[in-house]
């Protein structure tokens, strides 16, 4: 069963949250402080780590950064301010999904299950090929013709979430929504940004398509050139 590790420093939230998700079998250890989570992330590496911004020793951003810089372990911001901003600010340092407080466990739970089944939980294989392309989700490696791809963390995102749906057509705003947990819309540059991104590390362009195929007003479809 997955282990979960609550960082927060409100002993109510900390304790029902723990015994809440104990009773729904996950394996849970919880740190009142950022520093103590932060020593429990490497001595007994979770599989999901719960964080709430506000802490009293470290400010729960720093924390992030410091889990970041120690482990590819999916990180759940719990965070007050229900601010765009604020919101888009943690998920670019590397959190992999949020909850705004007040949550209830059940909304948790999802968002946990959720993350586990994007890093492929406790499936090690799922090694994902289209073309010349693999992927490997658990490694969060992408190779082109054997050769790796130096991908920043969401586009890597990117090419996994289009990978597990190569020859589909995935709209911007589900992109925007699975992607980077954004459903506001409006934003749609980033995802073009990541897009052109993405694409000149596979050596392609827009005009020449290769993998990547935008469908102009639907979206855009990774799929394995055609002979
Ligand atoms: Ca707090």
């Amino acid at each position: 069963m997955a282990a979960v590790l609550i960082i927060e420093d409100e002993q109510r939230i900390r304790e029902t949250l723990a015994r809440r998700l104990a009773e729904r079998g996950y394996d849970v250890e919880s740190a009142a402080a950022g520093l103590v989570g932060l020593e429990l992330v490497i001595a007994r590496p979770p599989d999901v780590v719960v964080l709430d911004l506000g802490l009293p020793d470290v400010d729960g951003r720093e924390v992030l950064k410091m889990i970041r810089a120690v482990s590819a372990v999916p990180v759940i911001v719990a965070t007050a301010r229900d601010d765009e901003t604020e919101i888009v600010r943690v998920l670019d340092a590397g959190a992999d999904d949020y909850v705004v407080k007040p949550f209830s466990a059940e909304q948790l739970e999802a968002r946990i299950r959720a993350v586990l089944r994007r890093g492929g939980g406790d499936d090690v294989g799922g090694t994902i090929e289209v073309g010349e392309l693999s992927i490997y989700p658990q490694a969060r490696v992408a190779q082109l013709s054997d050769r790796d791809l130096e991908l920043t963390r969401k586009e890597f995102d990117l090419l996994l979430y289009l990978a597990e749906r190569a020859g589909t057509v995935v709209g911007r705003r589900e992109l925007l929504a699975e992607v980077w947990r954004q459903p506001y819309g409006g934003a749609d540059k980033t995802v073009d940004v990541h897009l052109s991104w993405l694409r000149r590390k596979l050596g392609e362009s827009a005009a020449k398509p290769v993998y990547l195929h935008t469908v102009r007003g639907v979206g855009v479809k990774l799929a394995a050139p055609t002979p």
